[in-house]
């Protein structure tokens, strides 16, 4: 991937890329577009707990990167009226470095865990009795005079975001009263957060313009938003600043991002699956060796997206491609009763 794609559809970004998403995130419920079964779940736990004037119960955010578990863990907190503490997974080293956040939250209070499927085991040993019993048990001393000592922890909730529900330990998943399945945006929703975001970065954009951008950001509310700032950038350059149909397709064809969203990564992966295993059943540890990623990747950023448009199927042999997939890129498709 090339150092443009990898901050189009990765993670990382740019530290200016950072500020503005902080500037589009929506801190109200109303503001977060699409997510509709997620939502509405979420409207009802908040309003019981707000009528019960209880905290909220631990969540668990589940989904792809970029699809809003940061941001809604940052509306849950605003909806509830109280303060949200961000970390991550490998952030948190020691079981003194949970325990010391801990100590230091209030009734209500949001703990964000992102990444949380990367806790080491040691800090998520800390993590149940403090979900379960708003407890802390530490060891004082050493040898024969060490004991435990139980401190008690303010009623806080923890929100836990994850790509990969299916590492975390049962215990762990367990202790989440609420587990909640973030999806890729259809193009409609994402139409609508380009032309918000749009709006809030003062960029002129028309309709079929905000379509464009929407349908090549691979459901992805963080790539629409990186895709909408290279087009406002392109528009600049080489028009007026007016992001029209034309000026959007042509700004994305220059990131080579194509017509359906895949980069060249995609299509490295989807040649390799053809010209290599003929299309598969193909396990993903044989297609990250082919293609140089890593298997996490391919999951967790590349194959969500390729299901979604229907150019990959799992079965239990492994991943085979669609006639969809082989027409898309020019390749011929034969009904094979092997596949
Ligand atoms: P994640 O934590 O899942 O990786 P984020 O919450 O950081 O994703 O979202 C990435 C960006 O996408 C945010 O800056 C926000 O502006 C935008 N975004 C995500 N979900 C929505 C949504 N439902 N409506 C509008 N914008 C969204």
């Amino acid at each position: 991937m090339d150092d443009v794609n990898k901050r189009i559809i990765g993670g990382g970004g740019l530290k200016e890329d950072e500020a503005i998403e902080t500037t589009l995130r929506p801190k109200w419920m109303h503001e977060y577009i699409g997510q509709d079964k997620a939502k509405n779940k979420l409207e009802i736990f908040i309003k019981a707990a707000k009528q019960r004037q209880e905290p909220i119960d631990h969540i668990l955010l589940h989904g792809p990167p970029g699809l809003g578990k940061t941001t809604l863990a940052g509306i849950i907190a605003n909806e509830m009226g109280v303060n949200i503490k961000i970390t991550s997974g490998p952030a948190i080293e020691r079981p003194s470095d949970l325990a010391s956040i801990l100590t230091n939250l209030t009734t209500g209070d949001v703990l964000f865990i992102d990444e949380i499927h990367r806790i080491n085991r040691s800090v998520e040993e800390v993590l149940y009795p403090a979900m379960e019993d708003f407890a802390l048990d530490i060891i004082v001393g050493k040898g024969p005079s060490a004991r435990s000592l139980r401190i008690d922890l303010e009623h806080f909730t923890l929100i836990g975001a994850t790509t990969r529900a299916g590492q975390l330990s049962s215990p762990l998943r367990d202790r989440f009263g609420v587990l909640l399945n973030l999806e890729i945006y259809d193009q409609d929703s994402l139409k609508t957060i380009v032309k918000r975001s749009a709006d809030i970065l003062k960029v002129r954009i028309d309709d079929m313009g905000a379509v464009e951008i929407a349908r090549r950001s691979r459901g992805t509310p963080r790539i629409a938003n990186r895709l909408l700032k290279r087009v406002r950038d392109y528009s600049e350059v080489m028009g007026d600043g007016y992001v029209d149909h034309e000026i959007s397709k042509q700004g994305l064809d220059i990131l080579e991002i194509d017509e359906l969203g895949l980069d060249n990564t995609d299509i490295r992966i989807i040649k390799t699956i053809i010209e290599n295993f003929g299309g598969g059943p193909v396990g993903i540890d044989t297609i990250a060796a082919s293609t140089g990623e890593e298997s996490i990747t391919i999951e967790d950023v590349y194959e969500p997206y390729l299901l979604q448009i229907g150019f990959l199927t799992r079965t239990p042999r492994g991943r085979i491609l669609t006639k969809r997939a082989y027409e898309h890129l020019g390749y011929i498709w034969r009904d094979d009763e092997n596949r």
